[in-house]
């Protein structure tokens, strides 16, 4: 089965004034990089808040591993279990270091105080972070804020990585090694890895294109049927 299956979504606000999504169709398979690209305002974000149940659509279906996402009884439990989040603000907090901002989505689990430590010391050591350890966010630049972020969200080991504009708040240095370390993730840890990105240099680094315009996927670099068989 496909790690995500979208069938015609479609998402409107502001009371219909804004159609976001106007019918989307697509099936992610587990172990794929996928880039979801296209102009500013064209549905991206919101599509990928659908695939983290952040949000819902207003109609269509919409599957995790044949689960229905807008379905599940606890979103909250599905985001810190099965998928790791990546925004492009870090959202770290700011009074807590970086060693606690990566332990924070397990204290819901099953891990004690000396193994929740452990482990955030461990991936921050993987993404080449064992030097700051207890530094706050403030103390950080913008690429280790986000490093942080992302080891944050490995802390559950999350099969699926969304990543909306993981590198839109970065200069190009920083943002080279945010993308080197998500690629390395998925290619040494088969992570499912779907990111978002309006710059096309960026996209053209995953392994499939999903390029969107007016809340429509316009074209699919690994589809053999036009988007709208599906
Ligand atoms: P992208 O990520 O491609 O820039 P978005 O998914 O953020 O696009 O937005 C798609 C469209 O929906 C845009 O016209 C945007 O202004 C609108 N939109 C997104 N979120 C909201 C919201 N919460 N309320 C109203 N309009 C929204
Ligand atoms: P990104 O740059 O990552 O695409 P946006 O800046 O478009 O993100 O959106 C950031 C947040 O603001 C999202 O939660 C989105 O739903 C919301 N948003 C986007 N456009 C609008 C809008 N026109 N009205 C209200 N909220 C919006």
């Amino acid at each position: 089965a496909p790690v995500y299956e979208a069938i015609d979504l479609k998402k409107d606000y502001d009371g219909g004034q804004v159609q976001a999504l106007r019918g989307v169709s697509f099936r992610v398979n587990a172990g794929e990089f996928v880039a979801i690209t296209g102009p500013s305002g064209c549905g991206k974000s919101t599509l990928l808040q659908m695939l983290g149940a952040l949000d819902k659509p207003d109609t269509g279906t919409l599957n995790y591993r044949d689960q229905s996402l807008p379905d599940l009884t606890d979103p909250p439990a599905y985001r810190a279990h099965e998928i790791g989040f990546i925004f492009q603000a870090f959202h770290l907090l700011p009074t807590y270091t970086a060693v606690e901002n990566v332990q924070i989505p397990m204290f819901e689990g099953k891990l004690g105080t000396k193994a929740r430590r452990d482990r955030a010391i461990e991936l921050l050591t993987q993404v080449g972070l064992s030097h700051r350890i207890h530094h706050f966010p403030g103390k950080l630049s913008g690429g280790e804020r986000q490093r942080v972020a992302i080891a944050r969200s490995l802390a559950n080991n999350p099969g699926v990585l969304l990543a909306d504009e993981p590198t839109g708040n970065l200069d190009s240095k920083n943002a080279a090694q945010v993308l080197e370390l998500l690629v390395k993730l998925h290619q040494e840890q088969r992570t499912t890895l779907i990111m978002v990105t309006h710059d096309m240099s960026i996209a053209r680094m995953a392994e499939r294109v999903l390029l969107m315009k007016d809340g429509l996927i316009v074209s699919d670099g690994n589809l053999d049927v036009e988007p709208n068989q599906l």
